[in-house]
């Protein structure tokens, strides 16, 4: 589809250059047959007088026409040659213009898809689980109130994952847009983040230590509340009961690191480079088994990040916990 858009386009850049090739050609054309006319006039014929003595009215004639055919054929031939000089190099250059102008909103449309396809597959599958379900119980004839009820109470439960994905895919959709980007203390907004999430890490003991230096940075509020936000939140998800997070905010050069690290199961060497993927999750027992998730936190953290203009880094190791670090220019 965009291979032929590009062709439609190349097409038209090269008409509009072409266009302008042969305007410009017969102007020069015009012009240089009016100078030829005049320039072939006296010089010419005392010129010729000079070589052949006097020769008629009639014959000079004859031979300046001669002359002036002959040198109007060279003109064309040359305007000729240069406009398909001008075709042949502007259809490449067009078809390499048109390909680059088209390419952003190529791969734009490629993400798009691949999105849809990613989202309704993870759709699919609860429903689909929630259909053989419902199945299984009407052909039951021997289906008591009981396992009505647990049949029923199974389904919320899908409902209930398929709302958070939902509510995930619009956050994911959304993140990012307009951020405004300005200074901000960034010790003020991890402060709040704590307090709210202070009761999740309550109810499952851990201990949440800070050591939060005081400066501004350069970021937008709301963005930078929701990073935190999904990184403590993933920190709490994935520690075991009773064990320290620790968020930290430091300087290092000229940016302000703010990190998360944990004492949970940490992440495989090999799972690392996914962990901002859509949709992953890292296939190890303790974390995709036991923890509830759609793998689409840290991705809409990474769109946020990157719409502020900053950077996310995972260090982790398997069995030593993890850090997550987000880096954002200092403001002085
Ligand atoms: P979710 O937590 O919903 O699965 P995320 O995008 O937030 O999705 O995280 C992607 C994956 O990265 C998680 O499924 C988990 O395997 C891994 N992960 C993220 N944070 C941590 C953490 N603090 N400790 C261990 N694994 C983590």
């Amino acid at each position: 589809m965009f291979k032929s858009a590009s062709i439609r386009l190349a097409a038209w850049y090269v008409a509009i250059l072409m266009a302008m090739s042969l305007a410009f050609s017969v102007w020069v054309y015009r012009e240089a047959t009016n100078e030829l006319r005049m320039g072939i006039g006296a010089p010419f014929v005392i010129k010729l007088q000079d070589r052949l003595g006097r020769i008629s009215e009639s014959e000079v004639q004859a031979l300046m026409e001669v002359q002036y055919a002959d040198s109007q054929r060279r003109i064309l031939f040359n305007l000729m040659l240069l406009n398909a000089g001008v075709f042949a190099v502007g259809a490449l250059a067009s078809y390499v213009l048109a390909r680059r102008t088209l390419r952003p909103i190529e791969e734009a449309l490629e993400a798009q898809n691949r999105f849809t396809a990613d989202a309704s597959h993870e759709l699919r599958t609860p429903l689909a689980a929630m259909k053989t379900e419902i199945e299984v119980a009407i052909r039951d004839p021997k289906l008591s109130k009981d396992d009505m009820r647990e049949l029923l109470q199974s389904n919320l439960e899908e409902i209930d994952r398929m709302s958070g994905l939902a509510q995930g895919l619009l956050t994911l959709a959304r993140s990012g847009e307009d951020p405004h980007v300005k200074p901000v203390m960034a010790q003020e907004i991890v402060h709040d983040v704590l307090a709210r999430m202070q009761p999740l890490a309550d109810a499952k003991k851990i201990t949440i230590k800070t050591d939060l230096a005081n400066m501004r940075v350069l970021g937008d509020a709301k963005s930078i509340d929701a990073i935190v936000c999904i990184l403590l939140d993933n920190a709490i998800k994935y520690s075991p009961q009773k064990s320290t997070i620790t968020v930290s905010i430091s300087r290092e050069d000229s940016h302000g690191h703010i990190a998360i690290a944990d004492q949970g199961p940490g992440i495989s060497a090999e799972a690392l480079p996914h962990v901002f993927d859509r949709f992953y999750r890292a296939d190890s027992s303790r974390t995709k088994e036991n923890v509830a998730g759609h793998g689409l936190g840290l991705s809409i953290a990474q769109k946020l990040v990157r719409a502020i203009g900053g950077t996310i880094r995972a260090q982790s190791a398997e069995g030593q916990g993890s850090t997550f670090t987000l880096r954002l220019p200092i403001v002085q």
